[in-house]
């Protein structure tokens, strides 16, 4: 099948839509039950954030409810000493992340009055926080419109809109992100986006036959996907 390629700034009105409407349909029936996605608290979203960088999902469920059971609190984490963390951490791997992660709640407490900011400028000066996980935040702890851009979501984008091949620049997806966000519904559409790169349009086996975002997709079908599963996923 052959498709023309849409300019990737300026999408269409209508494209857009579609493809808003059809992703959060698709997460609606799929979407993954997992623990942060229980809470609304800002600093229990942000530990779920750093340990899911470089780390799978089924790794960090057990790792984030034990966390969070030993350190419930900004306060709690604040006390903690560097050598302590890194234990408790063990054995997610990239050992920086609990210490970075116990400095974010001393700042949080010495500079943001005991809460995790709440704007994207307070959230990227504080070291270990980058754009993504300050989207992250912002979208699912404070349900402000932020886009957001990780690994799958940057893989989901370029497939839909550029082409697999491309190799457009952060920049551009940066800006794809934030153009195809729904007012008002960042949460589910950017969790949307995640589950989907995670579970069909994922790096190796990307489910093509049976995709619901098929007809919005310019790589359709992937020539990598003829080994993947067909069908059940609904459109
Ligand atoms: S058709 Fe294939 S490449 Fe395109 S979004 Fe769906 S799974 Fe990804």
């Amino acid at each position: 099948m052959t498709r023309t390629r849409a300019p990737v700034t300026g999408i269409a009105p209508a494209r857009r839509r579609t493809f808003q409407r059809r992703l959060l349909s698709w997460y609606r029936r799929h979407r993954r039950d997992l623990p942060w996605r229980r809470t609304r608290n800002p600093y229990h979203i942000l530990v779920s954030e750093i340990m899911l960088q470089q780390t799978q999902v089924d790794r960090v469920v057990p790792k984030y409810r034990e966390w969070l059971a030993r350190y419930p609190s900004l306060e709690a984490l604040a006390r903690a000493g560097a050598r302590e963390v890194r234990e408790a951490w063990y054995p997610l791997g990239y050992n920086i992340r609990p210490v970075r992660l116990r400095d974010i709640a001393r700042a949080a407490i010495r500079h943001h009055s005991g809460k995790i900011p709440s704007t994207r400028e307070d959230l990227l000066a504080l070291r270990g926080i980058g754009p993504y996980t300050a989207g992250a935040v912002l979208s699912f702890a404070y349900r402000k419109d932020a886009p957001i851009l990780d690994t799958n979501v940057r893989r989901v984008l370029r497939r839909i809109f550029l082409g697999d091949r491309a190799a457009p620049s952060d920049k551009l997806l940066w800006s794809l992100s934030e153009a195809l966000l729904p007012r008002g519904n960042a949460y589910d559409f950017n969790q949307a986006l995640m589950d989907f790169g995670a579970t069909v349009c994922s790096a190796r086996r990307p489910r093509c036959p049976g995709c619901p975002l098929s007809r919005q997709c310019v790589s359709y079908p992937l020539a990598d996907a003829s080994a993947a599963r067909s069908g059940g996923l609904g459109a």
